[in-house]
């Protein structure tokens, strides 16, 4: 480790290349975890961000049960429900004026029976601060990978651009955690294969006051669909709008567009009139995409870089940190001994594509659910078969256990597990398929019903 480079505020007094065992690029979901469990493995690790902090408002909020009874595994989760959280015990909908629960997360095989709603950047804060209690962990914010150096073939580090200028970071193994607009992904030239995704989400607040719901809700109507995120004094609101309609919406003037966010959710009232700028309204672009090949000798893509998701199921941060446990899992002994081949890089792929593909395969279903309710001006009329099915005995669990809890979860290794987990996956797996069913059926009775 060059003596140059300080834990804290550190700085580069050389041009010298810095040297770590394992250079994690992003410090999103994936990276950050997946620096915290190398570190806590012993593996020298340094994480690089190209942001300066990770107050950002687009990230997702949603930490689901798994992603709980991980830190619970970590010896972490009674000091992280410590920090400000809203308990998602259910998720509901309303398909036209028809209400519904979708989902009730009381009999997840987990210790904590709720996903917990916390701004993104404390979830990250709080990885940072408990990862930076290892020797071998580094967190370089304002650090811009910009491409990937070779050595014989093999990856061999990354360049960086930081304030203070260029520098190279050299490393046994690089790991792309840099999300869905990934450089790493793009600098190793993979093959990325992409789902055409008919949605984009406009992003924005609205304050919340009593009466309103508490939980989770969707409401699709009126040819939109409006989620509402419980964030204490505020909703955080995706609005849901066909893809490349933004323009248009734009034209049609801001009146329009709070009278339009009233027609889902009339109790907001007088409150959709705070939004009378467009700057507070942004155009998240969503993607469903998947690298045919993550890894590379020398380099591996996880979470988002190597499969972006969309925020259908508010799934996509968990399935991220599942795969830097899984990845943790097989690179930690290794890494220290420093004999990480191609195949071991590639097992990490073959351990987690097929949760990744059932997943996203739901998701482009659901997307196919909603282009159909787009194209119905409204009111939208809920379709029978959607208020049978929610009717079943057991459908709400069951929807609370995919989403909650998610197919093939990982786990900390070593760590002591709750009883009755496994068998409970065997379930998950049977569970996905009658999901991907039922979305089926729904999305062809929006069809008959448009
Ligand atoms: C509109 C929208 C809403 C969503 N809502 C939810 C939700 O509620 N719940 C949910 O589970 N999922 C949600 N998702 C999906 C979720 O955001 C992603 O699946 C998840 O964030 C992936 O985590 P990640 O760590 O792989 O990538 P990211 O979260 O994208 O993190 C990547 C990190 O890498 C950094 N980075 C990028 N490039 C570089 C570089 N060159 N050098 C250094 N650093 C770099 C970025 O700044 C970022 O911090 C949503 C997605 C969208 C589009």
């Amino acid at each position: 480790m060059p003596a140059a480079c300080l834990r804290e505020n550190f700085t580069y007094m050389t041009s010298e290349p810095f040297k770590t065992m394992c250079c994690v690029v992003g410090g999103g979901p994936a990276g950050m975890m997946l620096g915290y469990l190398l570190a806590r493995g012993g593996v020298d690790v340094t994480v690089i961000e190209k942001h300066e902090d990770f107050f950002r408002d687009f990230r997702g909020d949603t930490v689901h049960p798994s992603t709980l009874e991980l830190l619970y595994e970590l010896g972490l989760l009674e000091d992280f429900l410590k920090l400000p959280h809203q308990e998602l015990t259910s998720v509901g909908g309303v398909v036209g004026h028809f209400a519904f629960q979708a989902a009730n997360f009381n009999h997840v095989p987990a210790h904590c029976k709720f996903v917990a709603l916390m701004p993104q950047w404390d979830f990250l804060s709080f990885l940072s601060e408990r990862a930076k209690k290892f020797r071998s962990f580094r967190l370089r914010m304002q650090h811009e990978a910009t491409g990937l150096i070779y050595d014989d073939g093999r990856v061999a580090g990354v360049d960086v651009r930081t304030p203070q200028g260029s520098v190279q970071i050299l490393s046994d193994v690089v790991i792309g955690c840099d999300g869905r607009h990934s450089t790493t992904r793009r600098a190793a030239e993979f093959e990325v294969r992409e789902f055409g995704v008919p949605i984009d989400v406009l992003w924005f607040r609205i304050g919340r006051s009593t009466g309103d719901p508490e939980q989770l809700l969707g409401n699709i109507n009126y040819g939109k669909a409006l989620i509402l995120v419980n964030r204490g004094d505020y909703f955080q609101a995706g609005l849901i709008i066909p893809k490349g309609s933004f323009e248009e919406i734009k034209r049609k003037g801001l009146q329009a567009f709070q009278a339009g966010i009233l027609q889902n959710a009339p109790y907001l009232g007088d409150r959709v009139q705070a939004l009378d700028d467009w700057d507070q309204i942004k155009l998240l672009s969503v993607q469903i995409n998947r690298l045919r090949q993550w890894s590379r000798p020398g380099l591996l893509c996880i979470g988002d870089a190597a499969h972006a998701m969309s925020p259908a199921g508010g799934v996509g941060i968990n399935l991220a940190i599942q795969d830097a446990v899984a990845t943790a899992n097989l690179l930690v002994g290794p890494l220290r001994e420093g004999r990480v081949s191609e195949a071991l890089l590639a097992e990490v792929q073959r351990r987690r594509e097929f949760p990744t593909r059932v997943t996203q395969a739901i998701q482009v279903n659901a997307h196919k659910g909603l282009k159909q309710a787009f194209g119905n001006p409204g009111p939208l009329k809920a379709p029978w078969q959607l208020k049978v099915a929610v009717r079943v005995p057991g459908v709400q669990r069951l929807v609370a256990r995919v989403v909650g809890i998610g197919i093939r979860p990982e786990h900390i290794q070593g760590a002591s597990r709750r009883p009755g987990f496994d068998k409970f996956c065997v379930k998950v797996i049977a569970a996905c398929a009658g999901i991907a069913a039922a979305a089926f059926v729904l999305s062809a009775s929006c069809r008959r019903a448009n």
